[in-house]
């Protein structure tokens, strides 16, 4: 399988030079948040830990984790390890709690935003000249903003379609043969309806990038078949410098490779922080290693996760691999005690013949006590007794349910919202 490769000798560079320049990379980024950064220092010295104490990569289980937390209250400019003359970009994630989390980049972050995201294009398959349509929004969001510095970097055809007007998106993408479209997955289910009512089909799309949302292999499938294309499965968050840093699925499509030149992972136990093995499921925990205006240390992401394989991929990539993301911490449903992701659900009603693909979870608490609701669209074959029948299958309980026709729940056209929690 031929590799496609951005950067060859470093995409495919021997594991153990990868973590030699792991490790110097760690040790001057450790030596650079600690002397230039007031609340970097406080905190690793109230842990008893230096620059100095770095000596081998393990050590970096010496350094104190840090959350969303750090950067909420560093907001908006305390937690920059630059200063603030040499910042040129910024983005921003809002979350559900209000203060925002601010990223800025240095010309430097920048190349290394560009460099992670172009070798997740050509990992997907892009080759120079490739058009490609970029449907997150071009704003505060990483999403718009990422895709087109790795583009850029890549030499594609940037269409800078941001997102919405759907009918728009499909004449551009056939007018000018795009051959890759990025965005949320929610919003390929959007065009795929959209191109359907317009009797249009887009012969020359063949690669979705797509981000942003725990997406079920199921809805990939749907994704896939529905517009003809291979579909890649795209990560990285605002913390850590935004989409594609942190890497993406090859065509072997088995797990997402880790840019780990650029990153360390560890994945832990979110109860004990303690590291688990290989294989187990636990919390994504990053460190930035060549980021320089914020560079996360041990970044807890509430990304569950488990480390699928370290060794050479087929793909002739050497960067491990991790599973997609089973969802967030925060996210998981906690129901009569029974534990579920969204994804879950959304993986056994895409299994269900004849189930559209919009649906709704929703939590209903009444009197303190937990309910679950599933809404989903289906074709008339389809009855609520299919529907309780395959989530309790799954989920080991029967949430109540009622089935929409086709088109009978709401659209967005951004990233959709599926879980919605109510109080009576
Ligand atoms: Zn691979």
């Amino acid at each position: 399988m031929k590799g496609n490769y951005y950067n060859e000798s470093m995409e495919t560079v021997p594991r153990r030079e990868l973590e030699e320049l792991q490790k110097k990379r760690l040790q001057a980024v450790v030596d650079h948040v600690y002397r230039s950064n007031r609340i970097y220092r406080d905190l690793f010295d109230a842990h008893g830990v230096g620059p100095d104490d770095i000596k081998s990569l393990e050590d970096v289980r010496k350094l104190p984790m840090t959350n969303k937390e750090i950067l909420r209250e560093s907001y908006p400019l305390a937690l920059f390890c630059v200063p603030r003359d040499k910042i040129r970009e910024m983005h921003m994630s809002s979350g559900s709690t209000g203060t925002p989390v601010i990223m800025p980049y240095t010309p430097a972050d920048l190349e290394q935003w560009a460099e992670c995201m172009a070798r997740c294009y050509c990992m997907a398959g892009a080759s120079q000249g490739d058009a490609v349509q970029i449907t997150p929004l071009f704003g505060l969001f990483n999403g718009g903003f990422g895709m087109y510095h790795g583009a850029r970097a890549a030499g594609l055809f940037i269409i800078p379609a941001g997102p919405g007007n759907t009918q728009r998106q499909v004449r551009l993408a056939r007018d000018l043969k795009a051959r890759i479209l990025t965005g949320v997955v929610s919003y390929g289910l959007r065009i795929i309806e959209v191109m359907e009512e317009m009797g249009e089909s887009l012969p020359d799309l063949e690669i979705g990038i797509f981000g942003a949302e725990a997406f079920s292999e199921s809805m990939k499938k749907r994704v896939s078949e529905g517009l003809g294309i291979e579909v890649f499965d795209i990560y990285g968050m605002t913390e850590t410098g935004g989409v594609g840093t942190l890497g993406q699925d090859c065509s072997a499509h088995d797990g997402l490779h880790v840019w780990e030149d650029h990153y360390i992972l560890e994945v832990i136990d979110p109860r004990t922080g303690e590291e688990v093995e290989d294989g187990q499921v636990g919390e994504l925990v990053v460190t930035a290693l060549t980021r320089e205006a914020l560079p996360v240390i041990r970044f807890r992401t509430a990304d569950l996760t488990k480390v699928i394989s370290r060794e050479k991929c087929e793909c002739g990539r050497t960067h491990l691999r991790i599973a997609p993301i089973t969802g967030r911490i925060d996210d998981m449903i906690i129901v009569k005690g029974v534990n579920f992701f969204p994804k879950q659900v959304e993986q056994t009603l895409m299994g269900i013949p004849g189930v559209g693909s919009n649906y709704q979870i929703i939590v209903e608490e009444i009197d303190g006590v937990k309910d679950v609701r599933v809404n989903v669209e289906a074709g008339p074959e389809v009855t609520g007794f299919m529907v309780e029948k395959a989530l309790k299958e799954t989920l080991g309980f029967s949430p109540k349910g009622d089935v929409y026709p086709i088109g009978g729940l709401p659209r967005t056209e951004g990233k959709a919202q599926r879980v919605f929690h109510k109080k009576a």
